[in-house]
């Protein structure tokens, strides 16, 4: 990657709040103090997938027809409409978050808006193209007033995200925030004790890492620095599992 594009989307993730205090300001780039690696080439993270076949792609689009016209929980008589996921049907990565917002409603997809930004510059500082990897939530349809999902509501709709998972078959999950985190994992432990080691999900054993939604940086930009070590953390176990699979 470009050194300066790289170093324009750490920089929007967060990297100049990573110098320790009392420091002088840095002079980007060489007075970053956390190191940043050599990345690889985006290709070596999310190789370019072939297209998707045809019995596949139509099982996506019944899903995808299900999710929209589905009436399971009663979140369907507020949404705007189901927000399925998008981005890659065939790709390694899979980005779970907790469930649509306002803007996610509106517009029928995940991850748009400020914290889509930020989500979409933390990928990128990993070598991954949003349409790369394929975004999906918890939850398709938003809870009224942003509220918690309730366990009946992720009861109901879990399913589609295995059925999801199910076709996709990615290689690494990364799950967005606590809601989305405690959720996949079938725990309340904070999201801080759930940092930092792989866990595995559903029948496909799919390993899954977690770390901060992105909105939450936007509250809490102190956390960014704790999210960047999460991102290298999930592109060291990515690059560890595929080498062991060649
Ligand atoms: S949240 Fe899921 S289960 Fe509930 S109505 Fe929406 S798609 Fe159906």
């Amino acid at each position: 990657m470009d050194p300066a594009r790289r170093l324009e989307y750490l920089q929007t993730i967060g990297v100049d709040v990573w110098v320790r205090r009392n420091e002088p300001a840095p002079q980007p780039p060489a007075t970053v103090v956390v190191p940043v690696p050599a990345l690889p080439s985006a290709g070596s993270v999310a190789p370019v997938a072939a297209a998707v076949p045809v019995g596949a792609e139509a099982q996506w689009e019944s899903l995808k027809a299900e999710v929209l016209s589905c009436t399971r929980c009663a979140l369907h008589s507020t949404r705007t409409q189901g927000v399925f996921g998008v981005g890659n049907r065939r790709a390694d990565w899979l980005i779970i978050g907790e469930a649509p917002g306002k803007e996610e409603d509106r517009r029928g997809e995940p991850f748009v808006g400020r914290a889509g930004q930020l989500l979409n510059a933390m990928l990128l500082a990993i070598g991954l193209p949003r349409e790369q990897v394929f975004i999906a939530n918890v939850l398709k349809s938003r809870p009224p007033d942003n509220r918690d999902p309730k366990p009946d509501e992720v009861a109901a709709c879990l399913p589609y995200l295995m059925r999801q998972i199910a076709l996709l078959r990615p290689r690494l999950m990364l799950a967005v925030g606590r809601i989305a985190a405690q959720n996949l994992l079938a725990t309340d432990m904070a999201l801080g004790r759930l940092r930092g080691q792989v866990h595995h999900f559903g029948e496909l054993n799919t390993p899954l890492i977690v770390t901060y939604h992105p909105a939450y940086l936007l509250r809490s930009p102190a956390d960014k620095r704790k999210a960047w070590e999460d991102l290298k953390f999930a592109r060291s176990t990515f690059q560890r599992l595929a080498s062991q699979e060649s």
